[in-house]
């Protein structure tokens, strides 16, 4: 069986970025492919400290971070869904050091994300934060993933997981490590046009950031519904004065007929079709504004059913898979390199 794999971190409140560009696809593909694939969705929280972290809260949101996958909709009944903590499978960490004795400084330095995270928080560039993609390349090596729903900010990590499984297939074992596929074949997978990019709502030429500590440009998924209308309301929009999807010269509206197309489940095409040649920003922001409000209040009532208990349960059977798969892979690896007989 094929196995389809995303993780969102724990670290901050996720955005409506993360909802769309990973939960929502992972959903979907958990529907399309209950029966022919195994889904593997978990937290990734030791990626959580790349950048700091409120320590204090951290559990509760790990925690949260379950009830936010469970209240998306994957079917935690069917047994090939499987949830479950980085932290609690050590085999990650096992294997990262590993491929990171097998992946040249060069390669991992031209990474666009650590340059860009490293510059907002210069103060405070860790080692992690520099070996982030390389724990990312452990966390989908060790399950033979294929398909990984990501949003476009991942792509070159996943490249970089390519890279090093590669590699290592051809110094040790061809059958070693499954690639993941490249991009275009994972954007075609998850019925897309292009990799899913949710812009900022005050400077749409920058993507929706979790981490950005500017309120107005993210939609939070524990926001106040119609505090979250309101955001979208004054998003930044531009003075061409017609509604078309343009990312380089109108990517405040294209940002919101995305947001409209994919929270209401329509085709792109058939949204854009609507809103063609209309002028008024304000309607169009009405009605995005009124599918984000509904769409968290129904969200938030969802989470607030699941129990401590559920979560619980859930990962007492998806940490058990998770460290037998990952274990057995560790041990192929392990005599791969000359580690055991
Ligand atoms: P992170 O917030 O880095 O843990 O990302 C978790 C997942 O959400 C990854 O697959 C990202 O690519 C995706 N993601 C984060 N922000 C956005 C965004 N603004 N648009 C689309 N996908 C996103």
């Amino acid at each position: 069986m094929q196995t389809i794999l995303t993780g969102v971190r724990a670290n901050e409140e996720p955005t409506l970025g993360n909802f769309l560009g990973a939960y929502t696809p992972m959903v979907n593909l958990a529907h399309e492919h209950a029966t022919d694939s195994q889904i593997n969705m978990f937290v990734p929280d030791l990626h959580s400290f790349t950048t700091p972290i409120d320590h204090g809260k951290f559990y509760n949101q790990i925690i949260k971070g379950i009830k936010y996958y469970i209240a998306a909709g994957l079917d935690i009944n069917n047994p090939n869904v499987h949830i479950y903590r980085q932290s609690r499978v050590p085999a990650h960490c096992e294997l990262c050091w590993i491929l990171d004795c097998f992946t040249p400084f060069g390669e991992a330095s031209r990474m666009t994300q650590f340059k860009e995270k490293s510059s907002e928080h210069s103060d405070n560039v860790t080692v992690g934060l520099f070996n982030y993609p390389i724990l990312m390349a452990a966390d989908i090596l060790l399950y033979d993933a294929k398909y990984i729903p990501l949003g476009e900010d991942q792509f070159q990590h996943l490249e970089l997981a390519r890279n090093i499984a590669i590699r290592m297939n051809n110094k040790f074992n061809d059958e070693l490590f499954t690639v993941p596929a490249p991009e275009k074949e994972q954007v075609k997978f998850m019925h897309l046009e292009n990799a899913l990019r949710i812009r900022s709502l005050t400077n749409p030429t920058k993507k929706m950031s979790k981490s950005s500590t500017v309120e107005k440009s993210k939609i939070s998924l524990s926001d106040e519904p119609k505090v979250a209308a309101k955001k979208i309301m004054s998003a930044t929009t531009d003075s061409e004065g017609v509604i078309r999807f343009d990312m380089i010269n109108q990517p405040g509206i294209s940002n919101l007929l995305q947001i409209e197309s994919l929270l209401a489940n329509r085709d792109l095409q058939d949204v854009i079709a609507d809103w063609a040649g209309q002028t008024s920003y304000g309607d169009l922001k009405r009605k995005v504004a009124d599918s984000v409000e509904h769409f968290l209040a129904d969200f938030q009532a969802r989470v607030a059913g699941i129990t401590d208990a559920e979560v619980e349960q859930v990962l007492a059977s998806g940490e058990k898979y998770a460290n037998d798969v990952a274990n057995a892979k560790l041990a192929k690896v392990q005599h791969a390199i000359g580690l055991s007989k």
